[in-house]
């Protein structure tokens, strides 16, 4: 089940969420101030946009290990 991490605008709060497959996140409001003002951050899955990632070497199969340095 995926985590989502959401940041609000208003207050800065950061928070994780439990969201089940489907679950809009219409409903989510931040638990300080409230607002529905949020920011989702993609931490789990996501979370490398620049750098050295599966994608950006190029050398990486599905159902293999790639770790950093590409020892192969
Ligand atoms: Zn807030």
């Amino acid at each position: 089940m995926p985590i989502y991490e959401y940041q609000c605008r208003e207050c800065g709060h950061d928070f994780e969420i439990l969201q089940r497959l489907g679950e809009s996140a219409k409903s989510l409001a931040c638990p300080q101030c409230h607002r529905k003002t949020l920011d989702k951050q993609f931490s789990t899955f996501a979370g490398t946009v620049a750098g050295d990632g599966p994608g950006a070497g190029g050398n990486c199969s599905p159902g293999n290990m790639c770790g950093p340095g590409g020892f192969t």
